[in-house]
């Protein structure tokens, strides 16, 4: 190659000369230069005079020679490579050396020089660098081993012996054959840039060489000598066993380093992988449907993906290198540190939880959070992977099933919720023989008298006092739901004794009943409880819900505040009980009820005063069936208010006509009306009604209402009271007696007149106790100025007994039985003269 354009020295003389500088040394310097042809000139000189040495030895040591010479040829050009190391051994050292030990310093000089020429063959195209190896080694050799000479001889003079003197003598030429041999070449290299060699430069560069040297010397130094004991055939053996020692070597070395190459193709090879895992990771994270984000321990964002900002409504920026906590939900912060410092303190890896995070536009966004500790390096700490879902539109649809499955007021479950969980209960006792349940359904006694007289303010808060408390007493798995109204329902799963659920209804009464303050009043809320068990018998959920509603009816029935557990026996009732109810609404719609008329009449004198209507009902398979039978029922079933809106038209339309025929008799009418429809107003609107359509003043009508559904009302249920008494209509009081109305409250009440239950009159001739109370009830009523009638009538004993303690009026079989419409006609035209 010609560098003649490049940088370098400008050389004159001889053309071959210029054309060798620019070809090979070009690049050095004159210093460089000099020094080079100083080096080769004096290893020209050294090669020289080793030749002419050479020659003059004896064919038989020449050929000894020219045999070591090649062997140290070959080795050059088959060194040992150290692996992982650009360092390698060059085992024709030793052989150099023993030359240098057995045949002097020429044959050494020529072979270090062949092995200089082998070797920078090996690595350097450049001619000046192989001229500059082959002389500096040549001279160096020479130098070194005219040093052994004078070394060994000096040292044997001064009485050391031939031995160690050799092997000394051979390692100080050793040395000397380092320093001269590389000191020259590097200072070439050192010059070519212009500086001076360093003597730690070259320390540390040929320590590793000075090693071998050292010890290739020794080893040539005790070969030698086993030659001069056991003559020539020693040092083939040792060169033998040198060899197949190095050859090991090689092949060990070879093996290391075929193993180092699988290591690193190994390395390689997961290397690739990690890269690729990255790259799949990034784009994983980059095009995932998941939002995710990497935060570091501080909780700043160090990476996000296209979906997370997506999700979020912004773009990367506001993402990016900005706390994590900057995207939620000012009120889902701590919860999110809270979950965590938890995963951290228990040394978990994970969690997940539901949170708010802010939208671009300060929407509210529902998200599903899981997170994920892993140790990040760049920061030495752990940082966190968050992956968030959008759930927004799931916790819609969440809401709407809570709304759905939830009573609003209480957030108790609602009667779907029960009955599915019912259904439920109901089929695993079909599949799984072990498991049971039991039913609880609730009603809350008195709850409209709260309602009424409290307001629904107060009902609400009643309610959800109750609902609170029944959650309190069950266990967590135990469903409890409000039904309707005060209507609750417990769903006990699992249930092991009946006992238990006894035990549990025992105390849930008691729970119930604690004083809860409203408005300044205590209220001692009560409820009467139906229980059922499922091993009762294999029942379709709604069968099992009408037992428990039914064994409530019987808790009811027993006086309230208290349970009963329904069994077989009220199955039957309850079997009649239904039929009777579908009956009765059948009834009121196809105009099944009819009304009869009891006479009322005035005692002294004896005089018809009116009638009290009173309802029948005539079942089409059963027969006439008992008023209060009936009458409860329509309470129950909520058509009362049809029924009693149907007796008030019916005996107004009645009386009317009978006032047009005895206009002189000025009768009236009483009707009884339930507490029920005290609660509606529709109750004055069609009493007005009516009594306009029939022209009917007002004062003909008295409406009946047993003490004791008037007691348990307050302001507003009485409210329609007090309008009708405005409008006219008169009121009465029945069943008077039996009710415990204090005086107190009797006074405040809004009615007209009071009617002596049948108990009192009845017991008037074995109780003189009875008739006591007959007079203070006329005494009490006198101080009111309320009228008193005495209902139940049977004997003329008690008739006159009546009279004499001045009861103003009486009703009863005696004096006339209840009787149909038309069998009235004749009470008008010939007023009975009732024996009196
Ligand atoms: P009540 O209002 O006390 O009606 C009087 C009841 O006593 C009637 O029974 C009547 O037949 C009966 N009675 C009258 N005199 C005598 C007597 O001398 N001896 C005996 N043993 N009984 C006598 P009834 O018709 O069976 O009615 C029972 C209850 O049913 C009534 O008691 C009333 O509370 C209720 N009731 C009847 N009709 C209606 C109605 O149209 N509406 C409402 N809300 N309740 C009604
Ligand atoms: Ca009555
Ligand atoms: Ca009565």
């Amino acid at each position: 190659m010609d560098h003649s354009s490049s940088q370098g020295i400008q050389r004159t003389g001889p053309a071959w000369w210029v054309r060798f500088g620019r070809t090979h040394p070009w690049d050095y310097t004159a210093a460089a230069e000099r020094l080079w042809l100083a080096i080769a000139l004096m290893g020209a000189a050294a090669l020289a005079f080793s030749f002419v040495d050479i020659a003059r030895k004896s064919a038989n040591e020449l050929l000894q020679i020219i045999g070591w010479t090649s062997l140290v040829a070959i080795a050059a050009a088959f060194p040992i490579r150290i692996p992982r190391s650009k360092h390698s051994i060059v085992t024709g050292d030793v052989l150099v050396f023993l030359l240098l030990a057995v045949h002097g310093t020429a044959a050494a000089a020529i072979a270090a020089g062949i092995e200089g020429l082998v070797g920078s063959a090996r690595t350097s195209a450049r001619l000046s660098s192989r001229i500059a190896s082959v002389t500096s080694s040549a001279a160096s050799m020479t130098f070194s081993g005219a040093l052994f000479a004078v070394v060994r001889l000096w040292l044997e003079a001064s009485g050391l012996p031939h031995g160690p003197a050799h092997l000394m003598a051979l390692a100080i030429a050793a040395l000397a054959y380092l320093v001269a041999s590389t000191m020259g070449v590097m200072q070439i290299v050192c010059l070519k840039r212009g500086a001076w060699l360093s003597l730690t430069d070259w320390y540390r560069s040929t320590s590793w060489v000075g090693t071998l040297y050292l010890f290739a010397a020794t080893l040539a130094g005790l070969l030698s000598l086993s030659v001069r004991q056991f003559g020539a055939s020693a040092s083939i053996v040792g060169v033998g066993v040198l060899g197949l020692a190095l050859e090991l070597l090689r092949s060990h070395f070879h093996h290391l380093n075929l193993e180092h190459q699988t290591q690193e193709a190994r390395v390689a090879a997961a290397r690739l992988e990690a890269e690729q895992n990255q790259k799949r990771f990034d784009s994983a994270f980059a095009h995932t449907s998941i939002g995710m984000a990497i935060v570091s321990h501080e909780g700043i964002v160090l990476q996000a993906n296209r979906t997370l900002c997506a999700l979020l409504g912004r773009d990367e920026a506001h993402v990016l290198r900005r706390p994590f906590r900057d995207l939620l939900h000012t009120a889902d912060v701590v919860l999110l540190d809270r979950h965590v410092r938890r995963m951290a303190a228990r040394r978990e890896d994970t969690f997940s939880i539901e949170l708010r995070c802010h939208g671009a536009d300060q929407r509210e966004i529902w998200v599903s959070l899981h997170c994920a500790l892993f140790d990040d390096r760049a920061t030495a700490g752990s940082g966190l992977i968050f992956q968030v879902y959008d759930i927004t539109s799931q916790r819609r649809v969440d809401e709407l099933n809570h709304i759905a499955y939830h009573d609003h007021l209480t957030d108790l479950a609602n009667r779907t919720c029960f009955q599915e969980r019912l259904a439920a209960a109901v089929e695993r006792t079909r599949c799984e023989p072990g498991f049971s349940f039991a039913v609880m359904y609730m009603d809350l006694d008195h709850f409209k008298a709260t309602n009424d007289s409290h307001g629904h303010g107060a009902g609400d808060e009643l309610l959800k006092e109750v609902a609170r408390r029944l959650r309190l007493s069950v266990r967590q798995e135990d469903l409890v739901a409000r039904l309707s109204g005060d209507e609750f329902a417990i769903l006990l799963e699992q249930v092991q004794r009946h006992e238990d659920v006894l035990n549990l209804a025992h105390s849930l009464l008691q729970v119930l009943a604690a004083p809860f303050r409203i408005d300044g009043t205590e209220l001692w809320p009560q409820a009467s409880i139906g229980i059922t068990f499922s091993d009762l018998r294999d029942r379709a959920p709604g069968d099992v819900m009408r037992d428990a509603d039914a064994a409530m009816y019987k808790a009811k029935a027993e006086g309230r505040a208290r349970f009963a557990v329904f069994d077989a026996g009220l199955h039957s009732e309850l079997g009649d009980k239904l039929q009777l109810e579908a009956d009765l609404q059948r009834a009121l719609a196809e105009q099944g009820f009819t009304l009869v008329f009891q006479p009322l009449f005035g005692l002294a004198p004896h005089r018809l005063l009116g009638f009290e209507a009173l309802a029948r009902w005539t079942h089409p398979q059963r027969g006439p069936i008992d008023p209060a039978v009936f009458i409860a029922l329509a309470e129950k079933t909520g058509c009362i208010g049809a029924l009693t809106d149907w007796v008030i038209a019916e005996a107004a339309a009645q009386l009317a006509g009978w006032r047009k025929q005895a206009p002189h008799l000025d009768l009236a009418i009483h009707v009884n009306v339930s507490g029920n429809d005290l609660s509606r107003p529709s109750l004055v609107t069609h009493v007005r009604d009516v009594l306009q359509r029939h022209r009917i003043p007002p004062q003909a009508l008295m409406l009946e209402l047993t003490e004791s559904t008037l007691m348990e009302r307050r302001e507003p249920g009485l409210r329609s009271l007090v309008e009708l008494r405005q409008a006219g209509v008169r009121l009465g009081i029945d069943d008077f007696g039996v009710g415990y109305s204090s005086l107190a409250r009797l006074s405040t009440l809004p009615f007209d007149c009071l009617k002596i239950d049948r108990s009192f009159v009845i017991g008037m001739q074995d109780n003189p106790h009875n008739v006591e109370i007959i007079r203070a009830v006329l005494s009490l009523a006198n101080s009111l100025n309320k009228v008193v009638i005495a209902e139940g009538i049977e004997t003329q004993e008690q008739l006159s007994r009546l009279k004499q303690l001045g009861v103003p009026i009486g009703q009863g079989f005696l004096l006339g039985r209840p009787v149909a419409a038309d069998q009235i006609q004749e009470l008008l035209r010939a007023p009975a003269e009732v024996a009196g």
